[in-house]
């Protein structure tokens, strides 16, 4: 990985937390353009980073978590519609398992994938029939078209260099006055603030960037980008996520969404049942308040630099 901002890469920074969970990784904020980063001493390779259980690919269809997956998504892909009613053709890069895609196709999109992790492209292929590209993307066209929306969930902040990434794939890939829908956690949330450097999102060495709206918004702008919307709320990260910063007040350690897909210990699904009434409310407000956990911006793409 190359040292300095992944946004702008200047070496200056101003330390926020030592010691994260992970050994020899700090959170940083860059001197020059205000950017929050990931700064480790070593990166472990991607097959590694990812083979712990908090990625791991579990068989959760029809559970309550399921459910609450669908009417999120259903709800994006509605807002999707609303600014493009023609429902052309959808790339969802790093499409995971292919749920929101699977949905998306069955509204009228015609949607195809890109992941590179091999166990949940092959998921995305086999359980909903999805066309999945499983290369990483360096420059060029992924398909042989050009796509009217983009869909980037929870991949900016993974990108050792997003702007060079972005630009090329945006480039290349989506139309002109195409639809570019990004969403990341939100470093300036409520939640982020509650739990500090133990917040369930910072997951670090996996998380590089760490961006509050207004610096993806520049970001954004960079690439050619127009804010349209912008939305804090989500339930299944952002309630999860309260949950876990809520539980870290009294003294957890752990990652709520590693022990509900591999333990599902009775004493933390009882905690989870006891703390939602506040989570929920908490969550919710402070997502009106622009400080929800994650934040979701949809774009229009107008110009290239
Ligand atoms: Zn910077």
């Amino acid at each position: 990985m190359k040292p300095g901002c992944p946004l702008c890469g200047s070496e200056k920074y101003t330390i926020i937390y030592e010691h994260l969970q992970f050994p020899g990784a700090s959170l940083v904020k860059c001197s020059h353009c205000s950017h929050i980063y990931t700064l480790t001493s070593y990166q472990p390779a991607n097959d590694k980073l990812y083979n712990d259980g908090v990625y791991k690919v579990v068989e959760n269809r029809d559970s309550l978590f399921d459910k609450i997956l669908n009417r999120e998504y259903k709800r994006v892909i509605r807002k999707i519609s609303s600014f493009k009613p023609l429902k052309g053709s959808l790339l969802d890069f790093g499409c995971g398992k292919g749920k929101f895609g699977s949905l998306a196709n069955k509204n009228g999109w015609k949607v195809k994938g890109v992941e590179t992790a091999p166990e949940r492209a092959e998921y995305a292929k086999k359980i909903y029939g999805l066309e999945v590209d499983t290369n990483f993307f360096t420059a060029g066209k992924i398909f042989d078209i050009d796509f009217d929306v983009l869909t980037l969930f929870h991949v900016a902040e993974h990108l050792s260099q997003p702007g060079n990434l972005l630009k090329e794939l945006i480039g290349q890939n989506v139309k002109k006055d195409g639809l570019v829908v990004i969403e990341v956690p939100n470093i300036n949330s409520l939640q982020a603030k509650i739990a500090g450097s133990k917040w369930m999102h910072l997951d670090v060495p996996r998380h590089i960037s760490h961006f509050t709206p207004s610096r993806l918004d520049q970001f954004a702008g960079d690439l050619g980008l127009v804010c349209q919307r912008t939305v804090f709320f989500s339930f299944h990260l952002g309630v999860l996520g309260m949950t876990d910063s809520l539980l870290k007040l009294f003294g957890y350690r752990r990652n709520i969404i590693y022990e509900l897909k591999n333990k599902r210990s009775l004493v933390l699904k009882l905690a989870i049942v006891l703390l939602l009434p506040l989570a929920f409310p908490l969550e919710f407000f402070s997502a009106m308040l622009k400080r929800g956990g994650i934040v979701r911006k949809y774009f229009i793409k107008r110009k290239q630099e």
